[in-house]
């Protein structure tokens, strides 16, 4: 949950997901769409359908596998989490490697390489911190002392190396360099695309939703019927072709969102109906009735269609 984000952010969510699922074996029998629902409004919905299979897989398991090779085959667990887990819940002496610890690494050996292409040398230089004996005896320890030194002494802007424990050995604040460590390749400009959504509202307030396609971006999320997400601008005629059913569509604003890989401007388009049913909407749309909660917004499945 946390990755991309803060504590802050996440804490309700945590406490409300926890408390709707407290059991691995909770988490594993729920229904896939409780589980999308739960993580509404986290983003990067492709790790809460890794996690409700990651759960299944760990009680078809009978538990979960406590070595790295074990947790790593598990879906959605990378080298980063498998490391983590195995050191802070299993006691194995790897070190996990995250952001902050590859700065902190890059800084200790003054790598003046650029990511992204320098990730392997700084993983494989990380996977020698935990050298020595005290290091070896206590790796969860040792691995949240790394992530506390990179999030707090060893920040990305101001390193704070008088006060740092490993001051006397880093080469790079010895070269005077830390603070510009470590070096970035510029960033590829992110590419724009185009798409309409399409807001249908009836007389007893549901609005019109489908449900994505189970591969690809956002799978298996539900949204508001629209069209593709295109590099090319879209012509008000074309956008109203895709419109779910013929109706008297006004152009109600634009949206922009910005992915990791490219910057979405969604133009959307509203109409209130009578009822559904009155208009020729084709198989896979539903109406839902919004609900307030929380933070989140979520939808009650009211009616198939
Ligand atoms: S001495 Fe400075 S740059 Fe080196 S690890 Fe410590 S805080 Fe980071």
């Amino acid at each position: 949950m946390l990755q991309q984000t803060t504590v802050k952010a996440v804490a309700p969510y945590y406490l409300r997901f926890t408390e709707k699922f407290p059991t691995v074996q909770a988490l594993a029998s729920a229904d896939r769409d409780d589980v999308l629902a739960a993580w509404a409004g986290l983003g990067y919905y492709s790790r809460a359908r890794n996690l409700h299979a990651c759960a299944q897989a760990v009680v078809a398991l009978g538990g979960f596998p406590q070595d790295v090779q074990g947790l790593r085959a598990l879906p959605g667990i990378g080298p980063y989490t498998a490391a983590a887990v195995a050191a802070i819940a299993f006691g194995v002496p790897v070190v996990p490697v995250d952001g902050n610890v590859e700065r902190v690494t890059a800084r200790l050996f003054a790598i003046t390489d650029p990511l992204p292409p320098a990730r392997k040398k700084l993983a494989q230089l990380a996977m020698t911190l935990n050298a020595d004996s005290e290091a070896q005896e206590r790796p969860s320890d040792f691995a949240q002392a790394l992530f506390d030194l990179g999030s707090s002494l060893c920040s990305p802007r101001a390193p704070a190396c008088g006060l740092c424990p490993w001051h006397g050995e880093c080469a790079g604040y010895k070269q005077g360099i830390a603070a510009e460590l470590p070096r970035k390749l510029p960033k590829a400009e992110r590419p724009v695309r185009y798409g309409a959504a399409f807001l249908a509202q009836d007389a007893a307030g549901q609005i019109l939703l489908r449900k994505r396609a189970e591969k690809g971006l956002l799978a298996a999320m539900t949204e508001l019927p629209g069209t593709d997400w295109r590099l090319e601008k879209w012509n008000k005629e074309d956008i109203l072709h895709a419109a779910p059913f013929v109706a008297d569509w006004q152009h109600a604003g634009r949206v922009k969102h910005v992915f990791t890989h490219f910057t979405l401007y969604l133009d959307v388009y509203a109409v209130r109906v009578q009822h559904f049913s009155n208009h020729s909407v084709s198989d896979g749309f539903f109406g839902a009735r919004r609900l307030r909660k929380g933070h989140g917004t979520a939808f009650c499945y009211a009616k198939m269609l």
